[in-house]
């Protein structure tokens, strides 16, 4: 079950791929963390899902994430009198905060937060902006507002606001019980949509403590505009491109995604790049040669994972989506021009003696061709800091955290493995070379480069580096 790439594989668990046999074939394909999207499906679905993959994790002895994905306050359309209305640009509609009437003078939108922060001149994206409306005017209870861009407004269509920042909480009632749900389920990381600022993440935390791996996902401008504190704020990030590109104009979205990779590698934070990778595998059993570009576009970026959507989770073809994914990235990384397009996006370093010696080792182990680079890592934050450095070694991160190591799961380049607890740095060096020969990552006379924190269990501290030579 080594992987012979370096980015990581999120897949999205839907009716397409909820049995066993179907987890079991992704994984092999080459999932290395799931995504249970609580936007669909109920808490037993996700249930037996989860157990299913942690029994799958049991009997191939190796680490997998669990991810859930929260649906957050995603504003929707209520119910019209004929299920659907036709706006014609040009022509003036309204929407109120309730009322039965359900036509174009009485739209329900069923959200209270929305009337107190809307002004005139804001947009209202609908149906996943494939209509566009502009706010006239207001008042408590209703909107009136001219329509830019026409088309079809029907039954329960998502709303998005790109300029208006809503006084909502990132987690609706739902969110708070599903999440809870999740946490006692053992998920690996929690991802929390529509973050618009820091204080969302703050409230996240507040209910998550270190239970998982707090996920933002970018897809609102507000949050684009406070990235660096939300980036310090969370655990990782998901560039969130379905609602992005909804909320931002589609021109802007590739600029961004290359920023935010930036940013979260610069902050040795895990990102992954999201939505419609694959999206005509959803019907089909080969992607467009756009598609793929993107896939390979996203790897030249850096980035620590690339994710399937629909393609996984309701798709005609989820295994051969993963294998497609699995054959792209492998390909890229392989290609003659992967190394210098990634070293030359190396962030600046952070002077600090931690990032220096995880920089160290990863360079050290590439003079000396070491078999790999053994991270010896409690919370994963050393492991982070090395693959920060997109070492062309590969990386061996020894934990024993049961969670770091599945939480590893989505780092770039980190094969994790769990360990007992060691007592002393020469058992330390010992396991590392003896997981090194287990995981078939060196042999005899090869070079391994160790590094660590000592005290071990004290996270944060990178400090220790060893050259070892096998036997
Ligand atoms: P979603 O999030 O699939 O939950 O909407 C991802 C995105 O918006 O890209
Ligand atoms: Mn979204």
């Amino acid at each position: 079950m080594r992987r012979h790439r370096r980015a990581k594989i999120v897949a999205t668990v839907g009716p397409a791929s909820s049995s066993p046999e179907m987890l079991e074939a992704l994984l092999l394909a080459g999932v290395d963390t799931f995504r249970l999207n609580f936007s669909h499906g109920t808490q037993s679905d996700h249930a037996r899902i989860h157990a299913a993959i942690r029994k799958l994790e049991q009997d191939v002895g190796r680490p997998i994430g669990i991810l859930m994905d929260l649906q957050g306050p995603k504003i929707r359309v209520g119910t019209l009198r004929d299920g659907k209305i036709a706006a014609v640009a040009g022509e003036t509609i309204r929407f109120v905060l309730s009322g039965s009437e359900g036509d174009r003078t009485a739209i329900p939108l069923p959200h209270r937060e929305i009337f107190a922060a809307v002004a005139p001149g804001h947009d209202l994206l609908i149906d996943d902006g494939r209509v566009r409306v502009r706010v006239a005017g207001l008042g408590d209870d209703f909107i009136e507002a001219k329509v830019i861009v026409g088309g079809t407004i029907s039954n329960h269509k998502g709303v998005n606001l790109p300029g208006t920042v809503l006084d909502l909480s990132p987690l609706t009632a739902k969110d708070r019980l599903d999440l809870e749900f999740g946490l006692k389920l053992g998920v690996d990381w929690v991802a929390l949509s529509f973050v618009q600022k820091p204080s969302d993440i703050i409230e996240a935390r507040g209910l998550i403590g270190d239970r998982a791996g707090l996920m933002a996902k970018i897809e609102k401008p507000a949050a684009l505009e406070r990235i660096d504190d939300i980036i310090q704020l969370c655990d990782a990030i998901m560039v969130a491109r379905g609602d992005l590109g909804v909320e931002i104009p589609h021109e802007d979205v590739p600029g961004r995604q290359k920023e935010l990779v930036r940013a979260c590698r610069l902050a040795v934070k895990p990102v992954i790049v999201a939505t419609q990778m694959l999206d005509s595998m959803v019907a089909a059993p080969t992607p467009t040669r756009a598609e793929v570009s993107d896939v390979a576009t996203a790897i030249y970026d850096g980035a620590d994972a690339v994710m399937l959507s629909a393609e996984s989770a309701t798709g005609r073809y989820p295994r051969e989506a993963v294998e497609m994914m699995d054959r792209i990235i492998r390909s890229t990384e392989q290609h003659k021009m992967y190394r210098s397009i990634v070293e030359a996006t190396q962030p600046g370093e952070e002077q600090t003696p931690p990032h220096a010696v995880a920089t160290a080792a990863a360079d050290l182990a590439s003079v000396v061709h070491a078999a790999a680079i053994v991270a010896y890592t409690s919370s994963g934050t050393t492991a982070a800091r090395v693959a920060r450095k997109r070492p062309s070694r590969p990386i061996l991160a020894i934990t024993p955290s049961r969670e770091v190591s599945r939480r590893l799961c989505l780092l770039w380049g980190a094969h994790s493995v769990l360990s007992d607890d060691v007592q002393s740095y020469e058992e330390m060096v010992e396991r590392a070379t003896t997981f090194a020969h287990a995981e078939q990552f060196a042999s005899s006379r090869d070079l391994l480069v160790v590094v660590a924190g000592i005290p071990f269990g004290q996270a944060g501290t990178t400090n220790n580096l060893r050259v070892v030579s096998l036997p």
